[in-house]
């Protein structure tokens, strides 16, 4: 299976695309590791988005692109691919097309991860961290005996900056707005598989699979 995997922060995408490679046998693709390694390596591809990444600027698709090509020939992705946190574009999207068509692959789907909005701002906006010890809860995941207090230390609980509505809320934006084209992008081809992930993570694993098969 040739597959890419795709949903906004809090939609639990990390875990899914865990158990995902393991269940199919397949080799997973994160983006974030891969221009580490390659870096790390010192490929060809690595070194030219190292010079850009050193001056501050952002490494432009053609390398991507290519680390992406890279990375798709070595020999662990023959038995298949879970493509994680490329493309984010649909220039990237087009560029990664064209190269697949180039190497003779043709991806099999593209995995997209739902939650409703309300969903993710509670997942998202839930974390509480002690004032004093710094141990960190989640009011729906993980919540302290009582409400606002550490059960460590005793400790005030309070919510960090960058875990607040306003900030998750923009997150979120910037994701949908980013995102929306890729979608449309897939659709037309027929590749989106839609999935909800507002249920437990053994079933979304579940809906997963059996999208899969058909
Ligand atoms: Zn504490």
């Amino acid at each position: 299976m040739k597959l890419m995997i795709m949903g906004p922060p809090g939609a639990g995408k990390g875990t899914q695309a865990e158990r995902l490679v393991k269940e199919l046998d397949i080799t997973h693709i994160s983006t974030g590791d891969m221009f580490r390694a390659a870096i790390k390596e010192g490929t060809e591809m690595g070194k030219k988005a190292k010079e850009y990444m050193d001056k501050g600027q952002l490494v432009p698709d053609e390398v991507v692109v290519g680390m992406v090509k890279d990375r798709l020939s070595q020999p662990d992705c023959a038995k298949g691919f879970l493509l994680d946190g490329f493309p984010r574009t649909v220039a990237q999207a087009d560029a990664l097309s064209t190269t697949l068509d180039q190497m003779g692959i043709k991806l099999d789907g593209v995995i997209n991860i739902e939650v409703p909005r309300e969903r993710l701002m509670a997942r998202l906006t839930g974390r509480r961290v002690c004032k004093k010890c710094g141990a960190s809860y989640h009011v729906l995941f993980n919540p302290p005996q009582k409400e606002g207090v550490c059960d460590n230390c005793g400790g005030e609980l309070y919510q960090r900056s960058d875990d607040n509505e306003e900030t998750v809320a923009n997150r979120l934006d910037v994701y949908e707005a980013q995102t929306q084209p890729l979608i449309d992008y897939y659709q037309k081809r027929g590749l989106l598989i839609n999935i909800n992930g507002d249920q437990d993570i053994d079933l979304v694993l579940q809906e997963i699979l059996e999208a899969l098969k058909k």
